[in-house]
């Protein structure tokens, strides 16, 4: 089958492998309909990611059918339209049981980081009946990939750890596809004010169009500047950092109000300085969370009863042969408009 692998930091290629095998009991094989490319996953090209070894199969997002199941599977069969979370779970130890399946100690974030990925004709799944979601007949395959991760990860990570409010203000700095993601969820809960912050006017004009209240076309002391001045110079009760570099979380701190929140998302490569000097008195907090996909269930409710329309975050469509080109055109968002990119195998 053909598969996307990485061969270390900045180097990527479409390779021929073997259809995965079944490993364990739990395991199911899906045979891969869509899938997309992450942000996390330029992150792993960079050498921000350490667990992801060369030669793995990238990708920890996709919908599919499953076309092979273990003998322990019970929820599942052959031929069953899944949607695969980009968090595995085995649902029984010690963190699955408080919910928090991103530290599972058998799962957790290992698709196309510990262990081969969905950016491939085929996927193993381990811990299949909890960490596949069944496909409502006739939905919209496309919108359901959202669900695999940057939904999710913009709702808990974003808006459920930054406490938004009814008639609360929020910025969300990075108005890429997980910012765009926070914006969307953000809604959910009614905040007066959604701020969108980015350097790219193209993606503050989609971020116009889910339903920003402002926009914010700079970086640094000119974007802090202007958070101040559409607060009144208060700041904001939440600062949602959706980019994961050191300059973001830096505006993160410059904009959080007396009382608020700032919800990191972004991957952090490299180290990000805490101002506590000037943040000690201010009854803030700061939270990091690794997506659990507790909501998943939620969301699927969400988008099937069309409260929410994922596939708008949707741009650009490519074959999984053309895989390097798409990977080419989401990297260069600023000159091609890319969000989230639907690679076909
Ligand atoms: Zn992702
Ligand atoms: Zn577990």
């Amino acid at each position: 089958m053909q598969a996307l692998v990485f061969n270390g930091p900045g180097q990527k290629r479409l390779e021929d492998r073997p259809i995965p095998e079944l490993e364990a009991p739990g395991d199911a094989i899906v045979k891969v309909s869509r899938t997309t490319i992450c942000g996390t996953d330029l992150h792993i090209l960079k050498g921000d990611v350490p667990t992801c070894e060369p030669g793995r199969i990238l990708g920890h997002e996709g919908v599919g059918v499953v076309d092979k199941v273990g003998a322990g599977v019970t929820a599942f069969r052959r031929g069953d339209h899944v949607l695969i979370s980009c968090i595995t779970a085995c649902g029984r130890c010690e963190y699955c049981r408080r919910g928090m399946y991103s530290h599972c100690t058998t799962g957790g974030w290992i698709l196309g980081n510990r262990i081969d990925g969905t950016q491939a004709e085929y996927v193993r799944i381990p811990h299949a009946d909890t960490s596949l979601y069944p496909i409502p007949a006739g939905a919209d395959e496309e919108a359901q990939v959202m669900l695999s991760d940057i939904l999710p990860t913009g709702l808990e990570c974003g808006v459920l750890n930054g406490k938004v409010q009814p008639g609360a203000s929020v910025a969300i700095v990075g108005s890429g596809p997980i910012g765009l993601a926070a914006l969307l969820t953000a809604q959910f809960y009614a905040p007066a004010q959604v701020i969108m912050l980015d350097s790219d006017s193209n993606r503050l004009e989609v971020a116009r169009r889910f339903g920003a209240t402002a926009l914010v076309n700079a970086t640094g002391d000119d974007a802090v500047k202007a958070v101040l001045q559409l607060t009144s110079g208060r700041g904001v009760d939440t600062a949602i950092e959706a980019v994961g570099m050191p300059a973001s979380f830096a505006t993160c701190q410059d904009i959080v109000a007396p009382g608020g929140v700032i919800a990191n998302i972004g991957v952090h490569g490299t180290k990000a300085d805490l101002h506590l000097e000037r943040l000690w008195d201010r009854n803030i907090a700061i939270t990091t969370r690794l997506v659990d996909t507790v909501t998943t269930p939620m969301l699927l409710k969400t988008v099937q009863s069309g409260k929410l329309d994922p596939a708008k975050l949707i741009t650009h469509r490519f074959p999984l042969d053309r895989i390097v080109e798409a990977y080419a055109t989401f990297a260069r968002a600023a000159n091609t408009g890319a969000l989230k990119v639907v690679v076909t195998p």
